[in-house]
């Protein structure tokens, strides 16, 4: 065996040139990074647009430039200024070229991980924000990017390492990188090895370092992880309303002025005739249960009185103004309707307050940040939750979850809420404290409709039952027209099908 002169190794490690090296590389890999995730982000959001030209654009975009090896593209974009002379000034050093053909590159492979991390948010969450009335940019950057981050990050860690390395491939256009200095080295004192173990140590160091701070970084924005300030927890559970649902209050005439109207609506998915010509009616007060078998078209109906499912023919009206629209006319209406999900759909990377600030901060409804607050706070005492402002969505029962989502509904101010089977999800021992919440509601006279299985609340809470069956409305009356002498065939198999339950 030879020898290796590890004095001469070591000694590197206070080499002035290697150093600047390194910093050298580093600043090239964070700015390519930084850059290539803001700009990837904004590529893999094109690719999900409802634009086709920009859909287009992005998947051709990601397209080339993954087919491209870096150092052919490095080498372009360095001596592009041949063919283009005013790209001179931009491109004549080193560093700068190299750090446009990395993020040429990067952002094509980043795109692709933030279009995973896009992906696994999953629709409920936009859907959720969509309910609100924020419009989408605000869904885009306060509910979805920030949870596809949270998902991506791990692969855009690994990315960065990867660009790490790759600054190496800058050296061919001349930029004293780590190996260019490493080479003018060992081309002097012929110690090849000594120099190579000695350079691959310091890039060893580097990739440790900043796996460090990714590590760090994820536990950071993990909520899972975080804990909350022990002082907010010490209230007891006091504010929760445990009674039997029942009617406080006269009922609600379903005649008069008309919240929601909605005309001949109709919706297919494919083939399937999901609502065939559906109207319906809330007067200002009313609380409406809409029930009917499983797949009779009651989630649809919901979802096409604010919008979140287009409906293919028919009209809804919210306080006499028709839904739909621009975009800009959309949210505004979607504000005046509250939506409440089976699964609650709260955003999981905000405590209970934010959760309910979020969307009259992003619309300015109340004077300035602590208006909203002081309100939000009042509506979590409303369902019992005030003990719990400042817990993540993972730290509550699915009840508490169930009580946080309505409060956010009612932020909004909304002129009618929808509930679609807000119980459903819920343990058994749990469903008592949304339903009684609920009746609260309908005791100060707010508007809604409620999708249920629970027809102890449709018949002593709501005003009016509407019976659907395959996409109609087959029944609808009073509570006691609907649950005592129907007469309706559907609609006592249907009765039997859950008192059999
Ligand atoms: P319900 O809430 O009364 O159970 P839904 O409105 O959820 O009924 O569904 C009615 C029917 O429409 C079901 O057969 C369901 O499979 C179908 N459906 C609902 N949403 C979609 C969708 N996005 N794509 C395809 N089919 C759907
Ligand atoms: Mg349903």
């Amino acid at each position: 065996m030879g020898s290796f002169d590890w004095s001469y190794t070591f000694g590197l490690f206070a080499d002035a040139d290697l150093w600047r090296a390194a910093l050298l590389v580093v600043e090239l890999a964070v700015s390519a990074w930084v850059i290539s995730t803001a700009l990837g982000l904004l590529v893999a959001l094109a690719q999900q647009s409802r634009l086709r030209p920009l859909r287009l654009f992005a998947a051709g975009y990601v397209w080339f430039f993954r087919s491209l090896p870096l150092l052919v593209l490095l080498i372009f974009v360095y001596n592009s200024p041949q063919l283009f002379p005013d790209l001179r000034p931009l491109l004549s050093s080193p560093f700068a070229a190299g750090l446009v053909a990395l993020v040429l590159s990067e952002t094509a492979y980043i795109a692709e991980i933030h279009r995973g991390g896009l992906l696994a948010v999953g629709k409920d969450q936009g859907e959720a924000a969509q309910a609100l009335g924020i419009p989408y940019a605000g869904v885009q950057r306060h509910v979805v990017v920030p949870q596809a981050f949270r998902v991506a990050l791990p692969a855009l860690g690994n990315e960065f390492i990867s660009i790490l390395k790759l600054t190496s491939l800058v050296s061919s256009i001349s930029l004293a990188e780590l190996l260019l200095v490493g080479q003018r080295l060992y081309t002097q004192n012929f110690l090849v090895l000594e120099t190579l173990l000695a350079v691959a140590v310091y890039y060893v160091l580097l990739v440790t370092l900043f796996d460090r701070l990714r590590a760090l970084l994820e536990r950071r924005l993990d909520v899972r992880k975080r804990r909350t300030k022990a002082a907010v927890d010490t209230t007891p559970e006091g504010g929760e309303v445990l009674a039997a649902p029942r009617r406080t209050r006269p009922r609600t005439p379903h005649e008069g002025e008309a919240v929601v109207r909605a005309r001949g609506l109709r919706k297919s998915f494919g083939t399937v005739s999901v609502l065939n010509g559906v109207d319906l009616d809330v007067h200002r007060g009313e609380v409406v249960a809409v029930i009917g078998p499983s797949g009779s078209g009651k989630t649809t109906l919901v979802r096409t009185l604010n919008h979140l499912e287009q409906p293919d023919a028919g009209s809804v009206e919210i306080d006499g103004r028709p839904m739909g629209g621009r975009d800009r006319e959309l949210t505004a209406q979607r504000r005046r309707v509250g939506m409440v999900f089976q699964r609650f759909n709260l955003f999981p990377h905000r405590t209970a307050l934010q959760n309910i600030t979020l969307a009259p901060l992003q619309q300015r409804l109340y004077d300035g940040r602590l208006a909203a607050e002081g309100r939000a706070r009042e509506l979590l005492r409303k369902v019992g939750m005030d003990a719990h402002a400042h817990k993540y969505p993972h730290q509550l029962s699915g009840g508490q979850q169930q009580r946080v989502a309505i409060a956010r509904a009612l932020a909004m101010d909304p002129s009618v809420l929808l509930f679609d089977e807000p119980t459903s999800a819920l343990d058994p021992e749990l469903v008592g404290e949304v339903l009684s919440v609920m009746s609260e509601l309908a005791a100060d006279g707010t508007t809604m409709v409620v999708v249920t299985h629970e027809m102890r609340f449709a018949r002593e809470v709501a005003d009016w039952v509407v019976f659907m069956d395959q996409g109609r409305v087959v029944v609808q009356g009073p509570p006691e027209t609907v649950f005592d002498n129907s007469g309706e065939p559907r609609l006592e198999r249907f009765f039997a099908a859950i008192s059999a339950a």
